[in-house]
Parts: structure tokens; C-alpha cells; sequence
């Protein structure tokens, strides 16, 4: 039998009582606001920041889930270090998630201390359903998965997920930060069907707002109730708020299909590199390449003002560099230096 999320959840976070403000129970709007100790001179920012309501009704829409499905962080950051402060009892509980991936999961795990399992992909970084399955024990709270993966780029197929999570015996986090560059639909829209589904998103890549720091997280309303419990009370800025709302509005298609049409020809160009051994089909605003020699490619890379990432310590990585899908100019300046490196 699976547990609930009720089970999955901590005793004490179980337990707590909503905190509020005297701000929350005042609803009109010519109130003098002695409540809070803030300074009364008005400078844009004096006030604490507002509930977060209208911003969520506007990601709301633009996700096509009602505003309780939706929590607002500090960066997804915030969001996978609640997941382990809401489910993840330190020292006792432990979480999976495949390998290579985004390092934030391990490093979350490690503050809270949780022991992290890491399940390599299958061939051709393909999810390993049943090593994911036999990972897991009694203690196991967690499952992270990213989709499109970092560093890798590829999606995994939405059945094979979604079936994942109806036999996971717990909550399984789907990280989807790079979903806005991929031909796939989220699985946000699976959420009615999968209360043990968490979906991630995030302004920082394709929304171009990654200095903002405004991470998402979709749910069940109890666990973004949950969330909302545990987050420190003001974790959105009012100034994050206001860009945010505004960015929010303006459309990014024109910028995601320059992109990705970008991304199909940095993916044809570099397999035309004689140093290049395989790129790697890429759904996400990033390429993993193979390459002869990844340490003198990187460092030639330097050399010419290009900084990418060199990833070949992490697992079935080995001499691969990442590389983000700039401007055509960036992407010709990478090129020209890929091209032209032959040492390897
Ligand atoms: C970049 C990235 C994020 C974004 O994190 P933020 O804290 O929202 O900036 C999340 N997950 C993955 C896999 C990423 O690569």
C-alpha cells in the first residue's frame, strides 16, 4: 500500500499552524498601517512586501492552474530545499534521483541531512525506471527528476514518468526548468491525477529573469499549503515582484524560437567540428557534447573569451563540455573556436 501525502509528510510540519499577519486580516485599502513597525515614509519599498495572490492569479493563467496549485520561491532553489524541509525527517529519511543531473538536489539533501541516492540513466541517459523502483526503502521520501535534464537535454517520455510516480511509494519532484524550450507538454497538467507529483518551473531560463530569482512550484493544494507554511513569510521582494509582473506580460515566443532554431544549428555545426565525437539531442537552451579531449577544448575556449561548462567529472560524462545556446554572434564566436581546435 502507498502511503499518503499525508503520511509522507513530517510529524511536525503536519502540525503547524498557519502563521499570520495583522496585514492579512485587514481587507480594505485606506487603512493606516501601524501594525508592523515599518517606517512610514514613502519610498517604493518601505512596506513589507503584499500577499502574494495577485502574482500567483498571474502565473495562474499563464499555466492554466488555479493560483492554489502555484507557489511562488526564491529561485526553484527554494522549492527543492522544501521539499526536503516538508517531507524529509534529517538524519532518518533519505531521497533518489538520477545521476548526471542539476546539483542542486545533492546539495539540498546534504543541508538538511538526508542521504541522497543517485541512480545512473540508462543507455543513452535514458530514465531507469527500475533501478529508481529498487532504490527506494521504508525511509525513502523523495524522487527527483529533471525533464529536459541538466546537463544531458534530453526529455523523458510523460507515460513513463507518470507511471513512475503511480508505483513510487512517495513524492516524486519533476523538475521542468528548461520545458519552455522543448516540444513536450508539462506535467502540471497531470497534477489531478498524481498527488504525489510535484512539478518545478522557473523565470530563470527561457523567461531571461534568472537575476530575479523567481522559482515555481505546482502541486496538490495541500502540499503548496504545506509549502507556504515552512517558506519565511516575505520570501518574494516587492521589487521582484513588481519586474516580475511586468516581464510576465511581455511574450517570449519570438526569444524561445530564435533559440531553438539556434540550438539546431549550434547541434549541426558542431557535429561538423572534426574534435566533436557525439552532440547529444538537446531539448532544453543547452548542448552536451563529446568531445576528444574536453580539458583543452574548454580551456581553448577560454583562451578565446568563451566560458561553457566542462561536465566530464560528473557520471557517463566524461569528456563532455555543456554549452548554452547564446546569440548567433556568441554562437559564431563558440564555433569558430570549436572548429579551428584540432589538437584532440
Ligand atoms: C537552472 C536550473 C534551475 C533554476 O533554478 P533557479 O533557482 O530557479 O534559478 C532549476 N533546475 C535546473 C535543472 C536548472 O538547470
Amino acid at each position: 500500500m502507498k502511503r499518503t501525502v499525508e503520511e509522507l509528510v513530517r510529524d511536525n510540519i503536519r502540525s503547524l499552524v498557519p502563521y499570520s499577519t495583522a496585514r492579512d486580516e485587514y481587507k480594505g485599502s485606506l487603512g493606516v498601517f501601524l501594525d508592523a513597525n515599518e517606517s512610514p515614509y514613502e519610498n517604493g519599498y518601505n512596506r513589507y512586501p503584499p500577499v502574494q495572490r495577485a502574482l500567483k492569479e498571474q502565473v495562474s493563467r499563464l499555466k492554466g492552474v488555479v493560483p492554489e496549485r502555484v507557489f511562488l520561491g526564491n529561485g526553484s532553489d527554494e522549492a527543492i530545499d522544501l521539499c526536503f524541509r516538508v517531507f524529509c525527517e534529517p538524519g532518518q529519511d533519505n531521497a533518489i534521483a538520477i545521476t548526471p543531473s542539476y546539483g542542486m538536489y545533492r546539495v539540498a539533501a546534504a543541508i538538511n541531512d538526508i542521504a541522497m541516492r543517485e541512480v545512473p540513466l540508462g543507455p543513452n541517459y535514458s530514465l531507469p525506471t527500475k533501478a529508481l523502483l529498487a532504490a527506494a526503502d521504508e525511509r525513502t521520501k523523495l524522487l527527483f527528476l529533471c525533464s529536459p535534464n541538466n546537463p544531458t537535454g534530453n526529455c523523458f517520455d510523460r507515460e513513463t514518468m507518470l507511471a513512475l510516480a503511480d508505483d513510487f511509494d512517495g513524492m516524486v519532484v519533476v523538475d521542468e526548468a528548461y520545458i519552455d524550450f522543448a516540444d513536450r507538454e508539462s506535467l502540471i497538467t497531470a497534477l489531478d491525477d498524481h498527488p504525489n507529483l510535484i512539478v518545478l518551473q522557473t523565470l530563470s531560463k527561457a523567461w531571461g529573469m534568472a537575476g530575479l530569482r523567481l522559482g515555481m512550484a505546482f502541486a496538490s493544494e495541500r502540499v503548496i499549503s504545506l509549502f507556504s507554511q515552512v517558506k519565511y513569510p516575505y520570501n518574494i521582494n516587492v521589487a521582484t515582484m513588481r519586474l516580475v509582473s511586468r516581464l510576465l506580460a511581455e511574450p517570449i515566443d519570438d526569444r524561445v524560437a530564435e533559440i531553438r532554431s539556434q540550438r539546431k544549428r549550434v547541434i549541426a555545426e558542431l557535429n561538423g567540428c572534426p574534435c566533436v565525437e557525439k552532440v547529444w539531442p538537446s531539448e532544453a537552451n543547452f548542448v552536451l557534447v563529446k568531445v576528444g579531449d574536453a580539458r583543452g577544448l574548454y580551456q581553448a575556449l577560454i583562451d578565446g573569451g568563451v566560458i561553457v561548462r566542462d561536465r566530464s567529472k560528473m557520471v557517463d560524462c566524461e569528456n563532455s563540455l555543456r554549452i548554452t545556446v547564446g546569440t548567433p554572434e556568441e554562437n559564431d564566436r563558440m564555433l569558430s573556436i570549436v572548429r579551428d581546435y584540432r589538437s584532440c
